[in-house]
């Protein structure tokens, strides 16, 4: 058996700089279909809108009479933990690494 020794050490979290772009995007959950991919620069406020607006005009001029009422809204971004000292060597990344 081997024996480790463990301690804390302070993390802090906040936005990785190199990680996936803020997208936020919307799915119809009675067809599945989903706008075009929003682009990063509209930032969080735009894109949430334009996500938004796609759901109004799906529900009223694409299916006025289909009922396609309700959505999922997927956001994505990256995450960067800063450990306050040195904790060692960083993790091999595969495929779920950087975009
Ligand atoms: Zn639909």
């Amino acid at each position: 058996m081997t024996r480790s020794t463990y301690r804390f050490v302070d993390m802090t979290i906040g936005p990785d700089p190199q990680g996936a772009p803020y997208t936020v995007r919307a799915t119809c959950t009675t067809c599945g279909e989903q706008p075009p991919q929003p682009e990063p620069d509209q930032g969080p406020t735009g894109q949430h809108s334009q996500a938004q607006h796609w759901c109004r005009t799906h529900a009223a001029t694409d299916h006025p009479s289909g009922r396609h009422l309700h959505y999922t809204a997927n956001v994505t971004f990256g995450w960067l933990i800063t450990p306050a000292e040195d904790i060692g060597p960083t993790a091999d990344e595969g495929a779920w690494s950087h975009p």
